[in-house]
């Protein structure tokens, strides 16, 4: 499946620019032990391609950058 055009501008941009139109919010992605964990991304799904994009805190990998996976990281038990 190919990412549409407002996804793969999005990817490599500060996460300060806010998401396209048609980015659905579907959680966010964490690492640490539970009840001292540190965000590391806010998880969206393309609702025109299907594709996860994840916008990076300071602590996520690259730090504050937009960037595309094939599916989401953690968050189970959303459809
Ligand atoms: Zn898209």
């Amino acid at each position: 499946m190919q990412p549409c055009n407002a996804c793969r501008e999005l990817v490599g941009k500060p996460s300060s620019v806010s998401p396209h139109g048609d980015l659905a919010a579907s959680g966010v992605s964490a690492i640490g032990p539970s009840g001292h964990t540190t965000k590391i991304s806010s998880n969206w799904n393309c609702t025109v391609c299907g594709s996860w994009l994840y916008q990076n805190t300071a602590d996520g990998t690259p730090p504050g950058e937009w960037v595309m996976g094939e599916h989401q990281r953690a968050s189970p038990g959303k459809a």
